[in-house]
């Protein structure tokens, strides 16, 4: 009888699935080399040299809780090339985060550290199933954001055809998916709801004109219920990829074929969860702000980077076989939690909320003003073309029943206003999910 030839599952299996104490290990020895190499950045130089730390300092992971915490204020103070910590003439690319919560960080890359962040990419997107030969449309802003040509290294590294097409140009984006039969995309989620009106327009059915398999969703939070819709309607099973400039960008962590939490890729990184207030560690499994170590980076490592963005890890085995660990999906950042009538709230609840009902459309927006002193919350729902067609009184009842879904998830009454299907407005990049009016 024949035997069958493996069928490789893994992109690097060594690394993927190495043991636990193994990979502790490394981490170790590359923390260690970590802070060796820090000291000659200017930020840090002198700050762990005051502290008397150094990589004698650091004898088991634990201690990591030694070094200082590294804000996004400390980036911007050192803005341009203060976190550097190599000479000018190694640095050979250049990004800067989007600035979505304020002024926007540069973040240096040298030649090695692009070949890391290329392989790790690559090494995600075999786990999610793609393979040399996939048409690989990277429809993610290139430039100065890390999503365009972060994928785009990635994939090529992995063997695909990619087609750079950046955001925007809708229409051709998907005459290009028929035309050279994309077969793999990377797309921001809201920007891969607002297509499906696209797709309709220009009478293709993705599912079933399209050869599409694999759909790579990143850059902003989204919820379960907003992946299933995407997956549904574009025929594609998506993958939540997880990063940020300042530690690479896009590739941080990623899903494997469960579909369970994004493996954190610790070979790379060494992440902790922390209060968001107290700055103490948080139980494995409790919610709180993700904080990384970078451990391979040569041109801006580094410490205990606080990124705002709330997750909760888990170290339980996952049946693919990978041993780094998964983080849930990010729900957002610490600045995105609005206080309305007294209530914290993240407006990813009311995305699960919305995007559980087949009646919902592709869009929503969340309006806070104030009547009388009072807050308010309006909550602007894009429904489909069948339901703004139908009968007033299902109207209403859909009307109720969201007020009244939002309310369960909230605590919070909102007031509901259905729209008609895509006249919320669209962004090409990160969506702009809330209006807050009350300080005009
Ligand atoms: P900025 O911080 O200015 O938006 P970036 O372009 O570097 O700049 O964006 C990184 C941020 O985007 C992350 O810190 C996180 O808040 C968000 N993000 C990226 N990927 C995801 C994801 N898969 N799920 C939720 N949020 C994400
Ligand atoms: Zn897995």
């Amino acid at each position: 009888m024949a035997v069958l030839p493996e069928v490789a599952v893994y992109w690097e299996k060594d690394v993927e699935t190495m043991e636990r104490g193994a990979l502790e290990a490394l981490q170790l020895e590359r923390l260690r080399d970590t802070v060796r190499h820090a000291v000659n950045s200017p930020y840090y130089g002198p700050r762990l040299q005051q502290q008397g730390l150094s990589a004698d300092s650091i004898r088991s992971l634990a201690d990591i809780r030694a070094l200082p915490l590294t804000e996004k204020q400390h980036l911007r103070a050192t803005y341009p090339y203060g976190m550097v910590a190599v000479p000018r003439d190694w640095l050979v690319r250049m990004h800067h985060s989007s600035g979505t919560t304020g002024m926007a960080t540069a973040v240096f890359h040298t030649a090695g550290d692009i070949d890391r962040w290329s392989n790790l990419l690559a090494r995600s997107l075999y786990m999610a199933g793609l393979r040399p030969g996939d048409v690989f449309q990277n429809m993610m802003g290139y430039g100065l954001f890390t999503g365009g040509l972060g994928l785009h290294y990635g994939a090529e590294r992995l063997g695909c055809l990619v087609l750079p097409t950046g955001v925007g140009n809708s229409h051709r984006q998907v005459q290009f998916m028929k035309i050279f039969g994309t077969t793999g995309v990377h797309i921001i989620p809201s920007y891969a709801l607002s297509l499906v009106r696209v797709f309709a327009e220009a009478g293709i059915d993705p599912v079933a004109d399209l050869p599409l398999r694999i759909a790579v969703l990143g850059a902003e939070p989204h919820s379960e219920q907003a992946r299933r819709k995407i997956e549904q309607a574009w025929g594609v099973t998506a993958f939540n990829c997880y990063g940020l400039s300042e530690i690479c960008g896009p590739g941080v962590a990623f899903e494997c074929p469960q579909q369970q939490g994004l493996h954190i890729w610790e070979d790379c990184h060494l992440v902790e969860v922390l209060d968001p207030v107290t700055r103490e560690p948080v139980p494995e499994g409790q919610r709180g702000e993700l904080v990384i170590t970078t451990l391979t980076r040569e041109a801006m490592p580094l410490l205990r980077y606080c990124t705002k963005d709330l997750t909760a890890i888990t170290s339980a085995p996952c049946p693919c076989g990978r041993t780094h660990r998964r983080l849930a999906r990010i729900t957002g950042r610490t600045d995105d939690m609005l206080i309305v009538k007294g209530v914290n709230l993240f407006p990813i609840q009311i995305e699960q909320a919305l995007m559980g009902m087949p009646e919902v459309g592709q869009s929503y927006l969340i309006v806070i003003d104030r009547e009388n002193y009072v807050d308010r919350l309006t909550v602007q729902v894009e429904i489909t073309e069948r339901m703004f067609t139908g009968e007033p009184a299902e109207l209403e009842a859909l009307q109720a029943r969201i007020a009244h879904a939002l309310r369960e998830e909230t605590m919070v009454t909102p007031r509901v206003e259905l729209v008609e299907p895509g006249t919320l407005p669209r962004t090409e990049g990160k969506a702009v999910r809330v209006v807050d009016k009350r300080g005009d």
